[in-house]
């Protein structure tokens, strides 16, 4: 509550004028509520709900990279090249390529179930990032720069994975 400087009377936190004597009031100072308390969370979000989509869009673009690195593999095999790691780890790639643009778009849309299962995705991204690093260095080897962005990519699968985990739990 807070009270009018000119008769006295209690008016509620929100008020802008008194609503006995119609004195302004929108400079009276309120006192610290709940509410104010809140504040450091607020903004918190104010970063947070940015990086969630910057992320969710990320999802989505890594994922078509995925699929994009392996078509450009086997099409690299061939013509002969030599590319190491390649194989089962093709198929399960490919999947988690799929799975990574379908999550991303379901995180972008705030789809409740994609939310529920993203913790455990992102775990699975995080441990396929680590096993495409000795891969993307293989790649750097037979592509050139085409592979140092492979890796970085790999490197940013891990880092957004990582923060995407801490977001979810940031904007339940
Ligand atoms: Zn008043």
């Amino acid at each position: 509550m807070i009270q009018c400087p000119k008769c006295s009377n209690s008016l509620p936190d929100w008020a802008q004028t008194c609503q006995f004597c119609h004195t302004d009031i929108s400079k009276v100072p309120r006192p610290k509520t709940a509410e104010t308390n809140k504040r450091p969370l607020m903004q918190t979000a104010a970063w947070i709900w940015p990086a969630y989509y910057t992320i969710s869009g990320y999802f989505v673009l890594s994922g078509i990279w995925t699929i994009v690195q392996i078509l450009i593999s086997l099409s690299a095999k061939k013509s002969g090249v030599e590319v190491t790691g390649m194989g089962p780890i093709q198929v399960v790639m490919m999947i988690i390529g799929v799975l990574t643009s379908a999550i991303g778009l379901g995180l972008l849309f705030k789809v409740e179930i994609v939310r529920g299962i993203v913790n455990i995705f992102c775990w699975i991204r995080i441990a396929s990032g680590i096993l495409a690093i000795p891969t993307t260095i293989g790649m750097t080897v037979v592509f050139g720069p085409l592979g140092i962005v492979m890796l970085v990519a790999a490197i940013l699968d891990i880092v957004s994975s990582g923060l995407m985990i801490f977001l979810i739990g940031e904007t339940d």
